[in-house]
């Protein structure tokens, strides 16, 4: 196959994946499609210059070189656009100026005053500073989800920018004649070239579409297993990981211990201040709960002004005065809504784990009668439940 070919097939690639990418576009979630578009975009670019190497004969050289070489500049600073705003970063104001600079160097060795070299040094170290910014963004992400696919994107910016760096060198060192064409065969690195240019558009937007569906799968995720008002995890996490630790939990006296919260005449902050109200007091409950926990404990979302917080490694006694401390807590910070301070107080039952339990729906149901115990009792306490 010769260069052109190469170039021609690698066109079709992109474009195919360009528009692959169009219609996937819509199938995802709001704050991904700004970035899907600009891959692209990006895509399309990289494809267009593609075209323009590839028919650099019907054109004028001081046409076609500048056109092809800055359509590649634009592509990456497109990638680079698409992965800062896949991070939720915003446009940097100098983010055209390494394609600017390198379109009117370009120009200049192109139509000015011809020099090749000047083009190659130009054109590669605009674009090695276009994917290294790509690749930095990439392995500075702290975060551990879609740890895959941004290791594989990460290694393929590296990999073009190392091949660009590569193929300038080589021909730099060799001399370049003024008749240098890079779609001309016989060079093997004029074959690689069009491969490697092509490794971006189509593995790249692969490895980028594994990254957006490994961010909607962890969205779903998250969704499914968290209480969208509190940022707890709901009834369905605390069942999962309730089930499990009673299982795994030692037979010795000190494992597995419960409190069953419930917030006391939690209506009537409802009635008296409004729904909204009572939502933000749900959220400074769930605060409270969620600071108290420690380690391995859970503070979950039952449902409704109903929490449950589970203890890993407390025996009754243990269990009981942190129940207490919590309560306490909440006792004694009224809730501020907007200057006016409402008075909280929480009612709980605590039960640990015992031989009688025979799944953590006993252990859940013997703390849950022991809150009613302390609702008769008279509220704002802390009840033990019956072995
Ligand atoms: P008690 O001391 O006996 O627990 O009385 P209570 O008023 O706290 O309990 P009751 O079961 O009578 O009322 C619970 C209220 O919680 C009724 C319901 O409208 C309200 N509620 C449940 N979920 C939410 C929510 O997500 N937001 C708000 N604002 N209110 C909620
Ligand atoms: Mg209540
Ligand atoms: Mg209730």
């Amino acid at each position: 196959m010769d260069p052109v070919t190469i170039f021609i097939v690698a066109t079709l690639m992109m474009l195919a994946n360009g528009w692959v990418l169009g219609l996937m576009r819509k199938s995802f979630p709001v704050a991904l499609r700004n970035c899907t578009e600009t891959w692209r975009i990006a895509t399309l670019l990289l494809a267009g210059s593609a075209v323009m190497y590839a028919s650099r004969d019907q054109m004028p050289l001081g046409l076609a070189s500048p056109l092809a070489n800055g359509l590649v500049l634009l592509g990456c600073t497109g990638y680079w656009r698409a992965l800062r705003q896949f991070y939720g970063l915003p446009d940097l104001r100098w983010m055209l100026a390494p394609a600017a600079v390198g379109i009117l160097g370009i120009l200049w060795f192109a139509v000015l005053r011809p020099d090749t070299r000047m083009r190659v040094v130009i054109l590669s170290t605009c674009c090695v500073f276009l994917l290294l910014a790509s690749f930095v963004l990439l392995v500075s992400q702290k975060s551990p989800d879609g740890a895959h696919s941004r290791r594989v994107m990460a290694s393929l910016f590296a990999f073009v920018a190392g091949f660009t760096v590569f193929r300038a060198a080589y021909f730099l060192g060799r001399g370049i004649s003024p008749s240098f064409d890079i779609t001309g065969d016989g060079a093997w690195i004029n074959m690689a070239s069009p491969m490697i240019t092509a490794l971006l558009p189509v593995v790249g937007t692969t490895a980028f579409l594994l990254m957006c569906s490994e961010r909607i799968g962890r969205q779903w995720e998250l969704a499914a297993s968290t209480d969208y008002l509190t940022g707890l995890p709901n009834r369905r996490t605390l069942v999962t990981v309730g089930e499990r630790r009673f299982a795994e939990r030692p037979q010795q006296a000190s494992g597995l211990a419960l409190a069953v919260i419930d917030i006391d005449h939690f209506k009537a902050i409802n009635d008296c201040h409004g729904h909204e109200v009572g939502d933000v007091a749900l959220r400074h409950v769930a605060v409270h709960l969620r600071t108290a926990c420690r380690g391995s404990d859970l503070a979950a979302r039952h449902g409704g002004e109903e929490f449950v917080v589970l203890w890993e490694g407390l025996d009754t006694t243990a269990a009981l005065m942190a129940g207490e401390r919590l309560r306490a807590l909440v006792a004694g910070e009224p809730l501020n809504a907007g200057g006016v301070f409402i008075p909280m107080t929480i009612s709980m039952g605590v039960a640990a784990a015992n031989a009688g339990d025979h799944s953590f729906h006993d252990l859940l149901r013997r703390a849950d009668e022991a809150l009613y115990a302390a609702k008769a009792g008279g509220r704002n306490r802390v009840e033990q439940a019956k072995n």
